[in-house]
């Protein structure tokens, strides 16, 4: 085939719809991925199902096969649905492509018992961010109590074989959902009522468990994509292929390789590609593409065999030299018949799109994922948490060197999100002061975050109120004069406040405040103790005054507050002080007003 043949060569053709399944943990998305994989299998023609890298095909004869009566094939010409084999918004946000997500269709699985939940929300967050369409998958019907399994029965069937009392039990759920759906600004309602799927919302009801609903829940996906998705799913398969990195991992044999699903184009064993790099874009050659063997032909080692060409859309493992440095979530592109700078371009331009604003002074976060750094980069921004370093990658020695050259003792810390933390980076954290966070679930992770930066200010609160000079007000006790001078000590009693030691002591004449001397001990019954509360009668020893001369018995004294304390008490402490020490503060601060009203402000 010569130059000119290829470049001219098209071959127009609709490519399968990748699905991709979101919700909150343990709601049943694994499950229900795993029922839609068994229906398919069991719909007779194992062999036409297949198990692709990272994704499993279900061809539209197998749809039609369980759906049964809800859908005619010949209604039809998309080839079927490829579904994304991770669930869960984490790998959703890996697979980006041009700007928005891969997926081109999601279903969002709710527990008809469980209701909205954190994670529920944060996928429908994500899904109206990328626009993608999506279903929702009320799932676990059949633990309504009284419910009367249907195996693998279209769910309208099987309501209407459930006693009354089990339906409207399960009617209120629905509902229940249905507000949710509307208090976070969709219109939806049980999917057999709605026309315009892109106008609402449908809700399906179904059973990963029983298979209840799910011939409904892949008619009514079919039918969304079908009708509002046919263009988009237009390729030219003889197009150079466009893709995703899922996973860069070690595959024996074959050193670092690929996982990625192609959603454009054709990828060829022989081809040259560009892949997203920390770096930079890398350009490789590809060595091989390899798929998972046929179940039946596992007898050998070898667990991959080799293909000559993927087109879209479908799952690979693409193995090349000078992956280390590939990112999963990255871009991948075929260079075939372009200039290969063009395409470099490209992907520079893509890995541009993924928004990381990162300032002189923050947090560092590293993520598993190009698509992950992004969601948690904009959580964080979001909470105004400004970051250093965003990087994909596990937490490595020179990151804590990062952190640790924060000025904000908040800002030494290191997001991990799921992500391994080397062993001699965590020793480092450890010596060098740098708080480590590590999670999988990014609510969770920026919560702990949130939880550690309150501790922090909490403890500079109370460090600054130790170095605080304290109000309280005293008075000497009538015939409590244990010595007259050098110092003075005298019986008193606290009027309000909390008394400390070693503080300055004014008393008030005339509207004006005289420093008496300083209050060096106090003393309870013979023992020296730090401080007394209001009520309280203690021994005082107060350096300078001679009582009967600067002081006498029954005056009242005052601890010294520095103007500065006083302001920063009034204005930022109150609520750390208690309440007679506010008490004490005020009448402290009114004395001084009385003579200049803008002391202390
Ligand atoms: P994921 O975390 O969303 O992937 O949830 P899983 O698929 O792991 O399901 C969580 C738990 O719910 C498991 O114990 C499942 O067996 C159970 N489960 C999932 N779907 C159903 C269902 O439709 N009915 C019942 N009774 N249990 C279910």
């Amino acid at each position: 085939m010569s130059d000119t043949d290829a470049t001219t060569e098209t071959d127009h053709t609709l490519r399968t719809p990748i699905v991709a399944v979101l919700g909150h943990v343990d709601h049943g998305k694994t499950s229900l991925l795993d029922r839609i994989r068994g229906s398919a299998v069991t719909a007779g023609e194992s062999g036409a199902i297949t198990q692709h890298i990272g994704a499993t095909a279900v061809p539209l004869s197998v749809i039609s096969e369980i759906a049964g009566e809800l859908v005619d094939p010949t209604d039809f010409d998309l080839p079927g649905l490829l579904f994304i084999d991770t669930p869960g918004h984490h790998s959703f946000s890996t697979l980006r492509s041009r700007g928005g997500a891969l997926a081109d269709i999601a279903i969002l699985v709710v527990d008809v018992n469980d209701g909205f939940q954190p994670q529920t929300l944060e996928a429908i967050d994500i899904l109206k961010r990328t626009q993608t369409p999506f279903i929702v998958a009320a799932n676990k019907i059949d633990t309504v109590p009284g419910w009367n399994p249907n195996e693998n029965m279209p769910v309208q069937a099987t309501m209407d074989a459930q006693s009354e009392r089990v339906t409207s039990d399960l009617n209120q759920k629905l509902y229940e959902i249905i507000g949710e759906l509307s208090d976070n600004g969709f219109s939806a309602d049980m999917y057999w009522r709605v026309q315009d799927f892109q106008a609402n919302i449908g809700v399906v009801p179904v059973s990963a468990e029983t298979g209840e609903g799910v011939p409904d829940l892949l008619t009514v996906m079919m039918g969304l994509s079908q009708r509002y998705m046919k263009e988009e799913m237009e390729i030219d398969t003889a197009g150079p292929g466009v893709g995703t990195v899922l996973e860069v991992k070690d595959t024996q044999g074959f050193g670092t390789t690929l996982d990625a699903i192609v959603y454009d184009g054709t990828i060829r064993a022989d081809d040259t590609i560009v892949v997203g790099g920390l770096q930079g874009p890398i350009v490789t050659d590809v060595r091989a593409l390899l798929r998972p063997r046929p179940l039946e032909e596992i007898r050998t080692e070898a667990q991959f065999e080799q293909v000559d060409e993927v087109t879209a859309a479908d799952g690979v493992k693409i193995a090349a030299p000078d992956l280390d440095d590939a990112m999963a979530g990255a871009p991948i592109r075929v260079v075939r018949n372009r200039e290969q700078s063009e395409v470099i371009a490209e992907v520079e331009e893509e890995l541009a799109e993924i928004e990381v604003t990162t300032q002189e002074e923050g947090v560092v976060v590293k993520a598993d994922t190009l698509g992950s750094l992004e969601a948690i980069s904009s959580t964080l921004a979001e909470e105004e948490i400004p970051i250093m370093r965003a990087e994909v990658g596990a937490v490595a020695p020179r990151d804590v060197r990062v952190a640790e050259t924060a000025n904000e003792p908040t800002h030494r810390a290191i997001l991990a999100f799921s992500v391994e933390v080397l062993d001699d980076a965590r020793d480092l954290a450890e010596q060098e002061d740098v708080e480590l966070f590590e999670d999988d679930v990014i609510y969770q992770l920026v919560e702990r975050y949130d939880d550690h930066v309150t501790a922090i200010e909490e403890a500079q609160q109370e460090q600054i109120l130790e170095n605080i000079t304290r109000p309280a007000k005293f008075r000497i006790l009538q015939d409590h004069t244990f010595r007259q001078s050098d110092p003075a000590v005298v019986g008193v009693e606290i009027l309000s406040g909390e008394l400390r030691r070693n503080v300055n002591v004014v008393k008030w004449a005339d509207g004006e405040p005289t420093r008496v001397g300083r209050l060096k001990t106090i003393q309870d019954e013979g023992e020296d103790v730090d401080s007394a509360r209001t009520g309280e009668r203690m021994a005082v020893s107060i350096d300078g005054p001679t009582v009967g001369r600067q002081i006498e018995e029954g005056d009242d004294l005052w601890v010294e507050i520095p103007e500065k304390h006083a302001k920063i008490l009034e204005q930022e402490l109150k609520e750390d002080i208690s309440v007679d020490e506010r008490e004490a503060l005020s009448m402290y601060l009114e004395k001084h007003r009385n003579r200049d009203p803008f002391w202390g402000k």
